[in-house]
Order: structure tokens, then C-alpha cells, then sequence
């Protein structure tokens, strides 16, 4: 998933994304698109909750739906983050529990990009940001 008129796509999929974000709070909105192996996208964006510990981050709302639809296996996901309202100044990184999930169901060649916009991004391995991450094969 390296081929930048793919990563575009599911990057303009991710900026689309934010506009669905629920956070009344921060005020700070992540919108991302997960692409499944099979070509499919799922969105999602992060939903805030008063309870803040509620709340629920963008890229797992976008990774929950494509599991809950039964799918397992994951190409790349493109995230986007700022300021409502506001294009992305900043990169904006997935926080350690969405590794974490990420990890459950990547495969070796998963891509986490993080954007700014179409033009302005960078494409991670997710072993990358995950190094050393705890698995179902530590477990088994
Ligand atoms: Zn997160």
C-alpha cells in the first residue's frame, strides 16, 4: 500500500472523516480511514464522552467497525487530526491503546500514514511505532 494515489484516497477518506467527530471537549477532531486487504474503506472519527475515560479515539472507531463487519486483515489506515473546523498543523500520531489495537489484527505490511493533507504526509511501518508490541503470539 505504498502507491500515492492509493494513500491519497484514504487520506482525503480520513479528512473527510473529521467532519463526524464528536468532541464537544477538545475540540480537537481525528478523522481516519482504515483500508481493509479486501479494498474496502471504514471511517471513523473519535467520539468524546463527558466521562472523559469514555471517550473512544477515531482510528479505533474506524478499526471497530470494519471488525464488527467481519473483517480481519488490514492493508493501511490514514489519520488525520486538529483543531475543529481547522486544517491539520500537525501530524497527528495514534496514541498507544490504538497501537495496541492495531497490532491485533496488522500484518507485516500494514501502513499507518499520517497526514496533514494530500500532499503533506508520512507513511510508517506500524513496527515502527509498535516495536516490541505485545501479541497474540505471547500469549499462545
Ligand atoms: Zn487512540
Amino acid at each position: 500500500m505504498t502507491e500515492p494515489v492509493k494513500i491519497k484516497m484514504l487520506i482525503q477518506a480520513a479528512l473527510d472523516a473529521r467532519a463526524a467527530a464528536y468532541a464537544p471537549y477538545s475540540c480537537y477532531t481525528v478523522g481516519a480511514a482504515l483500508l481493509t486487504a479486501e479494498g474496502e474503506i471504514y471511517t471513523g472519527g473519535n467520539i468524546e464522552n463527558a466521562s472523559y475515560g469514555a471517550s473512544n479515539c477515531g482510528e479505533r472507531t474506524a478499526i471497530f467497525k470494519a471488525v464488527s463487519q467481519g473483517h480481519r486483515n488490514f492493508a493501511a489506515i490514514a489519520i488525520a487530526g486538529g483543531m475543529e473546523a481547522e486544517s491539520p498543523t500537525d501530524y497527528a500520531y495514534p496514541c498507544g491503546i490504538c497501537r495496541q489495537v492495531m497490532g491485533e489484527f496488522a500484518g507485516a505490511d500494514f501502513k499507518v500514514i499520517v497526514a496533514k493533507s494530500t500532499e503533506d504526509y508520512q507513511v510508517y511501518a506500524l513496527e515502527e511505532l509498535l516495536p516490541h508490541g505485545f501479541g497474540g503470539d505471547s500469549i499462545r
